[in-house]
C-alpha cells in the first residue's frame, strides 16, 4: 500500500485509480477541473493548476510517488515534484515528447526513423519546406495538439496564403505526407528493475483526426512486430524509463515501420488490454511505478476496441445488449461533439460460454 499523486484528472487517470484502489494504493489527483473524470474514483483531488507551487509542494509531500496521464504537464513542475519524491515516468520523457519537433529527433537518435520534417517559424519556412516535399506534406502544431486537433494536411497545388497564421502563429512543424497501408500502436512497460514488457500492437482506425478502433491482433508481419517491441526497448532505455508508454506507427505498403508519435503514459489504443488480457496497461503503468513486478501481457481473446464519441453515448443499450462486450464510461456528463465518452471493447473469439440455469450441467 501506500499513495500514488496522478496529474491530470480525465479518463486516463481515472482509470489508473481504479487500477490503483484494487491493489490497494490511494490516488491523489491534481486537476484544475473540480467536476473531472477522475474526481469520482481517487481518493482525494487537489483542486488547482498543474504548475501550482503550494500544490505541487503538498503533492510531493502527501504521495510515495508522483505520475501523470497527459504529456504536457510543465516540465518545471515535473522536476519541481522529482526534487523531492520519485516521479515516474521522468521528467525527460516530457521533454522527450510535448515538442513534436524534439520528439521527432529524440525518436531518429534512437535509431527509429520517422516522417522527414521541417521546422517550420513562419511562412517563409513553410513554402521552402513544402517545396522541399514536392508540395505534400502535414502541417502540424509542435505543442499541444491531439486527435488531429492543429493539423492541415497539404496535398499539392493549394493556396498556401496565409497558411502559417491560420494554424495560430505557433512553431509549426511539417512533417512529410507517408502513404501507409496501415497505423498500428505498441503498449510497452519498463519497470525499475530495467525489463521490459510489451502487448501485441493494435490495429488502430482514425475518424476525422480522432481514434475510431483498436483491433488486436493487428495485420502485422512478424519482423514488423519484432521492429516495434525493439524500437520501444531503445526508446524506454534511452529514457531511463519507468511505466508505460504508447508509440505509435505507420506501416508502410512494403511492410516496413515509420513511427508517428509516442505518449508517455496509458494510451487509448491499450484500453483493450482491461477486457482482453488479465493485467491491463493500466495495472502495468501502477505496478512500474510503486516498483512491483511486471504483470503478464498474454491475451487471451482477440478483440475490437470501438471509442465512443459524443452522441455515440446513446449506443451504450446495444452494447450492454451484446453480452461479450465490455463497456467503459468516463462519468462525463455533457455528450459534445468530439468527445470521448466510454470505450467498449468487444470479444472476438470468447472463452467457454458463461454458465446459466439453462446451461448448467
Ligand atoms: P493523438 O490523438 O493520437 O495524439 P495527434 O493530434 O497527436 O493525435 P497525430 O497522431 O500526429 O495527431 O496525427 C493524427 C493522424 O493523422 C494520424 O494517426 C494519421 O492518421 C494522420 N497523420 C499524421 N501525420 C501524418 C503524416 N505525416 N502522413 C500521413 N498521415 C499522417
Ligand atoms: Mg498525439
Ligand atoms: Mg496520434
Amino acid at each position: 500500500s501506500g499513495t500514488i499523486g496522478i496529474i491530470g484528472g480525465g479518463q486516463l487517470a481515472r482509470m489508473l485509480a481504479m487500477a490503483a484502489a484494487r491493489l490497494n494504493f490511494r490516488t491523489i489527483v491534481l486537476e484544475p477541473q473540480a467536476d473531472c473524470p477522475a474526481a469520482q474514483v481517487c481518493n482525494r483531488q487537489i483542486v488547482a493548476a498543474y504548475d501550482d507551487e503550494k500544490a505541487l509542494a503538498e503533492l510531493a509531500n502527501v504521495c510515495d510517488v508522483v505520475t501523470y496521464e497527459f504529456e504536457n504537464v510543465p516540465v518545471v513542475a515535473a522536476q519541481t515534484l522529482a526534487a523531492s519524491v520519485p516521479v515516474f515516468p521522468p521528467p525527460q520523457a516530457l521533454s522527450a515528447s510535448q515538442d513534436r519537433l524534439t520528439e521527432k529527433r529524440f525518436l531518429n537518435d534512437c535509431g527509429i526513423p520517422t516522417a522527414d520534417f521541417r521546422q517550420v517559424d513562419d511562412q517563409a519556412n513553410l513554402e521552402a519546406a513544402l517545396s522541399d516535399f514536392g508540395g505534400k506534406g502535414v502541417l502540424k502544431t509542435r505543442r499541444m495538439g491531439y486527435d488531429g486537433k492543429g493539423q492541415r494536411v497539404f496535398k499539392g497545388g493549394e493556396d498556401l496564403t496565409g497558411a502559417f497564421d491560420a494554424l495560430g502563429s505557433v512553431p509549426l512543424i511539417l512533417e512529410s505526407f507517408i502513404a501507409f497501408e496501415r497505423e498500428i500502436s505498441i503498449i510497452a512497460a519498463r519497470f525499475q528493475d530495467g525489463s521490459v514488457t510489451c502487448y501485441d500492437p493494435a490495429e488502430n482506425v482514425h475518424l476525422a483526426g480522432i481514434l475510431h478502433t483498436s483491433t488486436v491482433p493487428a495485420k502485422l508481419s512478424d519482423a514488423a512486430r519484432t521492429v516495434a517491441v525493439e524500437s520501444a526497448e531503445k526508446l524506454l532505455a534511452a529514457l531511463d524509463y519507468v511505466g508505460v508508454v504508447g508509440i505509435e506507427f505507420f506501416v508502410l505498403p512494403d511492410g516496413s515501420l515509420v513511427a508517428n508519435e509516442m505518449a508517455p503514459r496509458v494510451h487509448n489504443t491499450g484500453h483493450w488490454t482491461e477486457a482482453a488480457c488479465v493485467i491491463s496497461q493500466f495495472e502495468q503503468h501502477i505496478r512500474a511505478v510503486v516498483g512491483l513486478s511486471p504483470g503478464s501481457t498474454q491475451r487471451h481473446s482477440d478483440c475490437v476496441m470501438t471509442n465512443l464519441i459524443g452522441d455515440d453515448i446513446h449506443d451504450v443499450p446495444q452494447w450492454l445488449a451484446k453480452t461479450d462486450c465490455l463497456v467503459h464510461l468516463y462519468g462525463k456528463t455533457e455528450a459534445r461533439a468530439g468527445r470521448k465518452m466510454g470505450h467498449v471493447t468487444a470479444l472476438m473469439n470468447p472463452g467457454k460460454p458463461s454458465l446459466s440455469r439453462q446451461n448448467m450441467p
